[in-house]
Formats: structure tokens, sequence, C-alpha cells
């Protein structure tokens, strides 16, 4: 056998022993020469009189196996442009064979006649799961802590292919393995052991002796599911009412959380219902057809792309400008310990990094680390954190008044009131005790980096670095180049954000930056919607299920109603819109000024909250200002508003770009999901234009979108441009290095 990824050897008792190791890699995956190894070793496992069975273990000390490779599925899904050509019918033609070619081949194996067993030592997800899944035993690592198995394909738009739909269900039962399949949580060793999933627990540097041991003693293994009178644990749902009640709960949930946008979970139930009712060898085609009806919907590889593929790249610093040595923070300045720099602490004290939190007095520093303790705690008495761990992370965390006390700190990040003239006032003062070296970085909502710049000595270390509330969740930071922010500047920027573990995507100077002024679009179309007189609760159910986790107007209550009139007043003055006829003005002046209802921080805006927070309903009054016209939302009229919704959202994306706000498709995307929640399963905005539309009928849309409600909708030149080339924002603007993103 000519093998590229595995070794493969047989011992004195005829025991075969094939080892997974794919070359140059530090972690398996099912590559294509992989799968193509899978088949050999099968063949020959099971045409070769010599062998009497077969154990399979890893080579990498990482783990078994992490998955699919989903950089060679993502370079299949294209990079954009113009939608498939191909119809449905011939791209299912094509691809049954070789989407069934792993899962046949493994059935293959577990009905080969001779016993197969897996020594597990580390991650096993994803296909990697499953081929051990199709072993007829399962030795696992009780001594590895990172050990994880799980099929987490549906985080990323797909569903297991290689027969963890069919096997996983028939060994733990379908109510156990519902939730494990459609939200793709792993699970450790113990709980496998428990569930049933593997067999036996053993320490690391036995578990290859104890499988091999195993098929010496089983020659004739044979899965459950092929023995006479197998039957699946738990019964099925079609036969055992409790579990119907669980596949039709399991129905209503999904489509409750999902909104039938999710693909991948819709197919996965209907997989697992269809197939466990059949013996396993129907049972597994009828999942091949899913699992290729599922990776050619847009959806799954929008989602590959951006969830899988950009993050894990702007999570190692894609953006980052090569030449520049990597800082190693032994110190870092917070200035204003308030909601967000209090936040900012603990996130940066969380990484281990030394952490000065200044403020204007000592016991306004102090109250600023209580956020860190209150977190601390809480984690503490979850049994997440150890009391010895938490001590050391708040002793990370100073406290003080005086900027002395953070001379030698290698960047500051200021979070201050929102105000120009302070932020100078705090810029003179840090500079006049930080290094030469040291960055500065502004955390201005709204302010733009180039014009704070001014108040520096040093402009060149002077840079936007940009959280979103809270904190400690959110694992976006939007980093904003100032006209004369350095390269330098930049890199010791992306290292910190990658030191305290959060997702950095590159931006240029422009008021709003790029996620402020394009999330503004979704609150704003809301707000047109009802100054139409379209009931509040249609806009508000059409946003959530367009895929926005929160409807436009409570989105609006959130950020602050007194906010949002004091920017359409700034907006109207600045485009010389007569504030007396500007309905929506008015509307917003009435709720702000004559009712007081400022939003959620006051506990009434559009909605009434409870003490919690949470919304408890909208604010029937409302009404009363309102000429309702609309009260009923029928197909055709959810369509056009989630359209209206989506479309106002990309279109200003497409303005940022030709604006060069924004460079790169990857920071687009990913940033449109982290920052503002863009409905994830299209990928974010540029994927929603490529895959999910298509640029021509995307521009389409736009245009009959403009001519019905406004100019606001209309596509800008370099859509327009695409277009006529069929581009997709992928091959415009495709991962650029940061040359571009300096000179803009
Ligand atoms: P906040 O009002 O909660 O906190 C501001 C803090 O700055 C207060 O603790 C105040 O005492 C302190 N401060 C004021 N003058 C100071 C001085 N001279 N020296 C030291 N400290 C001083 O405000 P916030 O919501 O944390 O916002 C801070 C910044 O972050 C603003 O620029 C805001 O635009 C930006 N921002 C806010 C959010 C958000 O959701 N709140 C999100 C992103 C960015």
């Amino acid at each position: 056998m000519n093998l590229e990824t595995f070794k493969f050897d047989i011992d004195a008792d005829g025991i075969a022993h094939a080892v997974f190791d794919v070359p140059g890699r530090s972690m398996n995956t099912l590559t294509g020469k992989a799968v193509a190894d899978i088949i050999a070793i099968t063949q020959e496992v099971a045409t070769n009189d010599a062998i009497k069975g077969l154990v399979i273990s890893s080579g990498k000390a990482s783990g078994f196996c992490a998955g699919a490779d989903l950089g060679e599925m993502g370079s299949r899904a294209g990079a954009g442009g113009e939608k498939k050509q191909k119809s449905e019918d011939e791209l299912k033609k094509e691809q049954f064979e070789a989407g069934f070619s792993l899962n046949g081949t493994l059935r293959k194996l577990e009905t080969c006649g001779k016993p197969v067993a897996v020594a597990l030592n580390g991650l096993a997800l994803g296909g990697g799961l499953e081929v051990a899944l199709a072993c007829h035993y399962r030795v696992a690592a009780n001594d590895n802590p990172k050990l994880q198995f799980g099929l987490p394909e549906a985080k990323i738009g797909l569903l297991p292919g290689a027969g963890g739909t069919q096997r996983l269900p028939r060994l733990v039962g379908v109510q156990a393995a519902l939730p494990l399949i459609l939200q793709g949580e792993s699970f450790s060793a113990e709980q496998a052991k428990a569930m049933g999933v593997v067999q036996e627990l053993a320490p690391s540097s036995e578990t290859v002796a104890k499988a091999k041991a195993w098929v010496k003693a089983n020659p004739k293994a044979k899965a459950p599911w092929d023995e006479k009178g197998f039957k699946v644990p738990g019964g099925v749902p079609h036969k055992s009412p409790g579990v119907g009640q669980v596949a039709t709960m399991a129905n209503m949930m999904l489509a409750s959380k999902t909104y039938g946008n999710y693909p991948a979970q819709k197919n996965i139930l209907s997989c697992i219902y269809e197939g466990i009712q059949v013996p396993i060898d129907a049972g597994l085609r009828i999942e091949t057809r899913y699992f290729i009806n599922t990776q050619q919907r847009p959806e799954a590889k929008a989602m590959i792309r951006s969830l899988f593929l950009s993050m894990q790249e702007l999570g190692k610093g894609a953006n980052r400008p090569a030449g520049h040595p990597k800082t190693e923070f032994k110190k870092i300045a917070v200035i204003g310990a308030g909601l967000m720099g209090a936040g900012i602490a603990y996130v940066q004290a969380k990484a281990g990094i030394p952490t000065v939190l200044v403020d204007v007095s000592k016991e306004a520093a102090e109250k600023g680390k209580q956020y860190s303790v209150r977190l601390v705690e809480k984690d503490i008495s979850r049994g997440k954190l150890s009391k010895e761990k938490g001590d050391a992370l708040l002793a990370l965390i100073t406290p003080t008044d005086n900027y002395d006390d953070f001379k030698g700190a290698d960047l500051v990040v200021e979070a201050v009131f929102e105000n120009e003239e302070l932020k100078a006032k705090i810029t003179k003062a840090a500079e006049a005790v930080l290094g030469e070296d040291a960055v500065f970085g502004s955390n201005t909502s709204t302010l733009p980096i180039t014009g704070l710049a001014k108040a520096s000595v040093r402009p060149a270390n002077f840079i936007g670095i940009h959280f979103f509330s809270p904190v400690e969740r959110m694992g976006l930071v939007e980093i904003i180049m100032g006209k004369e922010t350095s390269e330098a500047t930049l890199a010791k920027s992306i290292d910190y954000v990658l030191a305290i573990r959060k997702t950095p995507i590159v931006v240029n100077d422009s008021r709003g930056f790029y996620t402020s002024r394009c999330f503004g679009t979704y609150t704003r179309e809301g707000m047109e919607m009802l100054s139409e007189g379209i009931a509040p609760a249609i806009i508000e159910n059409v946003g959530r299920q367009a895929g926005m986790p929160m409807g436009a107007l409570e989105v609006s209550d959130s950020v602050g109603l007194d906010t949002a009139l004091k920017v359409t007043r700034a907006m109207a003055e600045a485009t010389g819109i007569d504030l007396q006829s500007d309905e929506r003005t008015q509307f917003l002046a009435w709720l702000v000024e004559d009712q007081g209802r400022v939003g959620r921080k006051a506990g009434k805006g559009f909605y009434d909250y409870d003490e919690k927070g949470k919304p408890a309903r909208l604010w029937p009054d409302i009404n009363k200002q309102l000429t309702l016209k609309v009260e009923e939302c029928p197909p055709a009229l959810k369509k056009e508003l989630t359209n209206r919704f989506l479309v106002r959202q990309a279109v200003e994306v497409a303005r940022c770009f030709e604006e060069g706000v924004i460079t790169d498709a990857r920071d687009a995307d990913i940033g449109s999901i982290l920052a503002w929640g863009f409905a994830p399963f299209t990928g974010g905005c540029c994927s929603y234009i490529d895959l999910i539309w298509g640029i021509k009928p995307f521009v389409a849309e736009a245009d009959r979108l403009a001519d019905a409600y406004g100019d606001r909708f209309r596509p800008n030149a370099l859509l327009r441009d695409m277009a006529a080339k069929g581009e997709g924002f992928y091959d415009r603007f495709p991962p650029a290095g940061t040359k571009a993103k300096v000179a803009a």
C-alpha cells in the first residue's frame, strides 16, 4: 500500500496497526489523501487473510483527528461572485459518490468480519469521531485534560456526513444524541464513557495496548446495530411516544431559535428521524443525501468561509504587518474605570497582563476593579476558577489616580467619557509619562482618530482600539488607523488584541468607523418602518426572523433613545433637513422629551423592561402617537421587510469599501457578525451579497428597493462595477496585507 497519511504495520499476531499521521501538520484532518488512505487500509484489512484485526491510533501528540479538512472544503466553496452554474440535480449526482465514499468505506470496515478498535489519546472531532464510531471498540485516554470529543459540524452550517448522525443515536439513544449533533458541543472522555460513546478509559501510554488486547480477544466483533434484534436505546420516534415527543419538541425549539434560517439543523433533524427508522445501510445513504444538500447550500459555504476559515486567519493575526517584532506586554494602563475600562482591565488581567487602572480618584478606580472582583467571584462559585487563580488574576490589577504608576507601560487604552477635550487632556497627561515606543489607544466609539491624534505628540503611535460591550463577552476589537498611525503601532495593537484572546479587524478612520456606521442602518431602517405605520411587533419579529439577534427597536432602546435623538438631530443639521417636518425626529423627541422614555437604562423606551432589564412588552401607548397602517404580516411583506433590513446594511458595507474605510472582505464579514450580530447564517455582509444573493441579483434588488423606499438602498459605483464584472467581494478585496490600509 502506498500510504501518505498513515503508517501501517502488522504484528506477529496478525494485528494490523494504522497510525494516522498527516505529514507536516500538528493535527490530523481528513484531507482528500487521508480519505483515500482509509479506503486503501479498509480494502487491505478486508481482503488480506494474514490480518486478524485492526487497531487505529494517532501519531500526533495533539490528538486523533480534528475532522474534515475545511481548508480544502472552503477552497472548493469558491470565492464568491456568481452563483453556481450547475443545476442542483447535476451537482447532487456528481457529489453523491464522492460524498458517500468515506461513509461507505467506514461501513465496509465495520462489516469486514474482523475486529477494529481505536485508541483515542486526544481530541476527536467531527469526521475524527465518526471514524472512531465506525470502529467496534473505543479506548480513550483518561490523563489528557485537553481531550474532547464532539460532532461540531452544525456550528459551521454542515451536518456530520460520515455516519455520525446514524451511529451516535444508535449508540446513545435519540434523546441524548440530538443536542450533541444539533448544537455541536464537545464532551470529555469521562462523559463519553458514561454515555457509552467509548467503552474503556486508560492512561495515554496504554490505550494502544488495550485496543490490541481487545482485538485479540474478540475475533468476531460486530457493531451493536448489526446484531440480530438490535434496538435503539430508548426507542425510535415513530414507535416510542416518549422519543416521538422529544423529536417534536426538538423541531419546535429549533424553529423558535433559528426561524428556519439554518438548513444544517433542519437537515440533521430530518436525517436522524428518517435514518433511525431503517437499517443502518439505508440510514447512511439518507445521511449522505442530506449531507450533500446541506453542503451545497450557500449558507454552508458562507459559514465555513467566515466562521471557520476567516475566523482562524484573523485569530492568527492575518492583518498584522510583517517585519515588526512581536510585543510581549509587561504592563498596560487603562484610563477610565467606567463600564468599558473596568471590562478592559478584567480581560487584560485574565490574559495574565499586569494592568494599571486609572480614574479621577482612587475610589473611582477601585470601583472599576470591583467589576473584576464580581466576575472572578462568579467564576469561583461556579467551579470554573480556583480561589488561588482568581486571587492571582485580581492581583494583576492596580487601581490608582496617579499617572506615574503607569510609567513603563507598553500600551495605554483610554476609555474616559466621550468628550474630545477631555480625551485631549488625557492624551497629553499620559504621553508625559510614557516611553517613546508606547502605543496610545482610544476606545472612542464615535470621535475620528485623526482628530483625537492632534492632541498627541506622537501621532504615529496613536490608534483606535474599539471594544464592544460587555467587553468580557464580545469577541471582536475594531482597530482604527488614523492618518498618521504607523505600521509598527498597528502591529503592536494586533499583538495586544491577540494577547487578550480577541479577534481584531482593521479599518480606516471615518465617522462611526466601520461597525457603528453600518450597524446604525439597521436601527434606522426600523425607525423608517415605524414612521411608515408598520406595527412595532411586526418590525421586531421580522428583524429577529431575518437573523438579527434583537429587533431594531430593542437595539435602539439598548443604545439609548436620547443618543439616537442626538445623532438624528446632528445628521438632520448636517444634511439640512428641516427638523419641524421630519416626522422621525419629532416622534423620537416626543418619546424622549415628553415621555421620558430614553431606553433600557431607564427601564422604558419602545419597550417596558422588568427589574432585570429584560424587555417585558412593547409599550402599548406607542400606538397613540403613531397611525398604524400595517398590522398584519403576510409572507410577501415579511420577505420585503427582511430584504430591507439586510440589504440596507450590506449596501452600507459596500459604501465603506468604496470609501476605503474597510479594505479586506474577511474583516467586513467577521466584523459584521461579531460586532452587531449580522445574520450569522449568511457568513456576514459581504458573503450575504456574494453567496446568498450573487452580485447581479443583489444589485437588482437594491435598485428595486431604492426605487420603492429611497436612495439609501441605491447601489454605489463599486457594486455596479463588480456586478458588470461578475466579481464577489473576496475576488475584489482578497486578503490585502496592510499596505492598502495604511495608505488609504
Ligand atoms: P463611563 O461613563 O462608564 O466611564 C467613563 C469613566 O471615565 C468614568 O469612570 C470616569 O470617572 C472616568 N474619567 C472621566 N474623566 C477622567 C479623567 N480625567 N481621568 C481618568 N478617568 C476619567 O463610560 P464608558 O461607557 O465606559 O465609555 C468610555 C469610552 O468608551 C467612551 O469614549 C465611549 O464612547 C467608549 N465606548 C463605549 C461603549 C459602551 O457600550 N458604553 C462601547 C464602545 C466604546
